[in-house]
């Protein structure tokens, strides 16, 4: 049973709970799970804290004999799209995502680009807790760490490669681009700027403090930005989270679209353009039902797996699949990587536009609409178990379950579904609720509300 890693990585409170002894001990676990030798890449986001987290994972990662090479500040994807390309055989990124500012996290990724599984966490932990490290002899200690700066350029040529850039040019889009103060400006910027767009940007300049707003990108935490938009008149905007490994759209109309409706849109166009030679697309629970009411009509179909990327990930893996996404904005393309990339979501977004002739209000039009809710609520104090056992109680007659893991618990009745789960990733319980009807939506949120 992990007690440090949540659902993606280790996230804690910056030299509290995540300080340094934490982040040398974890260095010394990964590199003894990594063989001897490993040649092993390092990046950071922007968060602050992050320097002193990746120096002192970076000489655990050392004394286990573990050949470091470190990329400086840049989104995962690219971390994740260099450890694949130029064959490392992992990776560690030192990011704490979408939580507010005072986190900061270690994610450890395998030398596929994915982030390591469950089953490989719990070894790390075992070695952290037993203290079991590998520690070479002192004669294999005479190798510096290496600097690769400039891994951006190959991966944005490669994100270009997926997508018709001649096309996009001609339609010389207007956007606008929110890089929260941290990481995903930086290649969003540059993909833009290769596909001829007239770039505005809101929270760009690079900022461990996070002054623009949270680094989850939210109907709330991007009101500003929206506003922004509406006022610039752009085509499309784009907004990261801390790492930029998610996308949230804002439509020319303004609106904030959230990461199901853009997955699910991109997802057909990923099967259009393709030739349809792969129907099928992958999404968790948590994801609005609009997505196989659209998907459907034409004709692909929709896996649901358990609630978490590295799920969608490794189902896509395993089981094929064109395209997956996360309602939070997390937006996969096998053909360029396995993992959420919120650039490669940003440029094929792009993609679709110039293909279609419409406005993005009005291809988000084109979606089944549903009313959605979604809200957090502090952990403290909060018993999973007694929490699901009343909604059981109330709910048990009139839903029935769709999925139960021991994070979460989704029931559907007629006309509405709802999730209730701890949060993988910090200390919140997340409910969402979705219905047909406006009035059933918020009398369910009432009720869950009361019930937790
Ligand atoms: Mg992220």
């Amino acid at each position: 049973m992990k007690k440090l890693f949540g659902t993606n990585g280790i996230r804690g409170i910056t030299n509290k709970e995540l300080a340094p002894e934490l982040a040398l001990g974890m260095g010394r676990a990964i590199g003894t799970y990594f063989k001897e030798g490993s040649r092993i890449l390092i990046g950071r986001d922007i968060r602050a804290g992050g320097d002193m987290l990746a120096r002192a994972l970076t000489s655990g990662l050392l004394s286990a004999g573990i050949d470091v090479c470190y990329a400086g500040i840049l989104p995962t994807p690219v971390l994740q799209y260099s450890i694949r390309s130029n064959k490392y055989d992992g990776g560690v990124m030192v990011t704490a995502s979408h939580n507010p500012p005072e986190f900061n996290g270690i994610k450890v990724i395998d030398a596929d680009g994915v982030e390591t599984n469950s089953a490989n966490e719990e070894k790390i932990e075992e070695y952290y807790l037993s203290g079991n490290f590998r520690a070479v002899d002192w004669k294999r200690l005479d190798r510096d760490v290496m600097e690769v700066p400039r891994l951006t350029g190959p991966y944005v040529d490669s994100v270009l490669k997926h997508v018709d850039a001649e096309k996009i040019r001609e339609r010389r889009f207007k956007v606008l681009i929110d890089g929260g103060n941290s990481v995903g400006s930086i290649t969003s910027k540059a993909i833009a700027s290769s596909l001829g767009c007239e770039i505005h940007e809101i929270n760009t300049d690079l900022d461990p403090l996070f002054p623009g707003r949270t680094p989850e990108p939210t109907p709330a935490s991007l009101a500003k930005t929206a506003e922004s938009a509406k006022r610039l008149g752009v085509d499309i905007t784009v907004a990261h989270d801390g790492d930029a490994d998610r996308a949230i759209f804002i439509d020319s109309e303004g609106r904030v679209q959230l990461g199901d409706k853009s997955g699910a849109l991109l997802a057909y166009w990923a099967v259009i353009r393709n030739g349809k030679s792969d129907k099928k697309v992958v999404t968790p629970f948590s994801s609005s039902d609009l997505v196989e009411e659209f998907l459907k009509l034409h004709g692909i179909s929709t896996e649901r797996t358990r609630i978490g990327s590295i799920f969608v990930s490794r189902t896509l893996m395993s089981g094929g699949g064109i395209a997956g996404f996360e309602d939070n904005g997390g937006f996969i393309y096998p053909r360029h990587q396995c993992v959420r990339d919120g650039a490669m979501a940003f440029a094929f977004m792009l993609d679709f536009l110039a293909s279609q002739g419409k406005s993005s209000a009005e291809l988000f039009d084109m979606l089944p609409r549903y009313f959605v809710e979604k809200i957090k609520i502090p952990m403290d104090g909060i018993n999973t178990e007694n929490i699901f056992g009343a909604i059981t109680a109330k709910y048990g007659d009139t839903c029935r379950v769709i999925d139960t893991d021991h994070d979460g618990l989704k029931m559907a009745g007629n006309g509405f579904w709802f999730i209730v789960r701890k949060s993988g990733t910090e200390p919140v319980l997340r409910i969402s609720v979705e219905a047909k009807e406006k009035a059933v939506l918020d009398d369910t949120l009432e009720n869950l509300k009361k019930l937790v």
